[in-house]
């Protein structure tokens, strides 16, 4: 499984890394999301799922291993 952003429609509002700081983080020059993990495994999936629920943009996703969105 992999998370997947999508930094056009990110819009800086930080939620991802207040809600999974061990999976993503904000650019120091423009605020955009940044993800630190890309493959995750079952460990992380609900702080991923956390993150991609918080986002209030729809920037991050969820993908399976053929690229299929998932959460
Ligand atoms: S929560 Fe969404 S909009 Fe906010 S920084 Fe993360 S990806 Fe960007």
């Amino acid at each position: 499984m992999k998370i997947v952003s999508d930094r056009s429609l990110c819009v800086g509002a930080g939620q991802c890394v207040m809600f999974s700081p061990n999976l993503f983080a904000q650019d120091d020059d423009d605020g955009l999301v940044v993800v630190l993990v890309a493959d995750i495994d079952a460990s992380a999936v609900e702080d991923a799922k956390n993150a991609v629920r918080a986002c209030p943009s729809g920037a991050i996703k969820l993908v399976d291993d053929n690229g299929e969105e998932i959460f």
